[in-house]
């Protein structure tokens, strides 16, 4: 543990204190109720620290009452210097605190409970301990789990990590957006387990998990895709058809090649002669990154009879037969 950070951390803890207690008094009634509302309960707001951030400055107050340097705290990004003076970066949100790996805290994604704002969350900017490419929400309480099962769950946003707390699954980190980095893949990749990525339903998850998967696979992970039929978030299943439901969805997920063939037969024309010959290629390279010889078989078998090209044999792009022997 990095000494030299202390009172940034120190900072945070006071700042998480603040903020649990804030959630219970008078100003955080509305975001309790909230809370409430989303089945949210507080056995879960103990368990990931949940808590509100009143109007202006009163976090400041309240850090500097504690002895805290305002450095420390610009530092840490809970103060920002304005024109007016100090200001509270989080206030009137929701703020749920983020650990690094070790359960250090290093920042916030907070959340407001209306249309108030166009943001509907913002998160701690970059700082010295809080750099977002290095960090998976929930990693710290889902590692031990997650090598236990060798499984662990790759959700985006914290209400989605939250929301497998209630249907008791501990192993799932959140990527907090569908952005993933190679460095937030070497965090999984320690984890010596198969990433179940279960992204949102839309277009832009599914996209996605395009991405993080194509990225996981390239360095080594074990890659299955939770097959997601309601169109909705892990959350919003919850809350739409109950946690026996998300226990179950979760077990059921497909291949990354399985995935691919779906996905990508959206991406492609396969009426179009040259786009049949692009969705084969990049299946055929994936199904070549197989180990297992059994699955390569059949799933050369399988892009044959839906693209008409038979990869099998080891061939390079240029043996990809042409037009013309077709
Ligand atoms: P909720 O259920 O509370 O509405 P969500 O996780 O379903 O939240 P999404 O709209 O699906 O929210 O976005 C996925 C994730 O992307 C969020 O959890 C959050 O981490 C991130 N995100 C969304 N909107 C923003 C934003 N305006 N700024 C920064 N991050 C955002
Ligand atoms: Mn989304
Ligand atoms: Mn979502
Ligand atoms: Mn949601």
């Amino acid at each position: 543990k990095n000494k030299e950070y202390q009172p940034l951390y120190d900072v945070l803890n006071d700042a998480i204190e603040f903020s649990s207690y804030e959630l219970l008094s008078i100003d955080g009634k509305p975001y309790y109720e909230y809370l409430t509302k989303r089945g949210i309960h507080e056995d879960i707001m103990k368990k990931f620290s949940i808590g509100f951030n009143p109007k202006e400055n009163r976090l400041y107050e309240f850090l500097k009452a504690k002895k805290h340097k305002d450095e420390d705290m610009v530092s840490a990004n809970v103060v920002r210097i304005s024109q007016q003076g100090m200001q509270d970066v989080f206030f009137n949100r929701i703020t749920i605190p983020i650990h690094d790996g070790f359960g250090n805290p290093v920042g916030f994604t907070a959340r407001v409970i209306d249309d108030s704002s166009d943001a509907k969350y913002i998160n701690t900017a970059e700082t010295p301990i809080y750099i977002k490419g290095n960090l998976l929400f929930n990693y710290h309480r889902a590692k031990d789990s997650a090598k236990k099962q060798g499984k662990i769950y790759v959700v985006e946003g914290a209400m989605d990590v939250i929301a497998f707390a209630k249907a008791e699954i501990d192993n799932v980190v959140a990527t907090l957006g569908t952005a993933c980095t190679g460095e937030q893949i070497k965090l999984l990749k320690s984890l010596n387990s198969t990433v179940c990525i279960f992204y949102d339903g839309d277009r832009a998850g599914q996209d996605a998990t395009y991405k993080v998967g194509k990225l996981a696979v390239e360095r080594g992970l074990s890659v299955e895709i939770v097959k997601n039929d309601h169109n909705l978030d892990p959350d919003e299943i919850i809350e739409a058809h109950g946690k026996e439901e998300l226990r179950e969805v979760s077990k059921k997920t497909i291949s990354w090649i399985d995935f691919l063939f779906d996905f990508l037969m959206k991406k492609f024309n396969l009426n179009n002669y040259s786009e049949k010959k692009e969705y084969a290629k990049i299946i055929g390279e994936e199904i070549s990154r197989l180990s297992d010889q059994f699955e390569k078989d059949s799933y050369y078998n399988q892009l044959r009879q839906v693209s008409g090209f038979d990869l099998s044999q080891g061939q390079s792009d240029a043996q990809i037969p042409d037009r013309q022997s077709q």
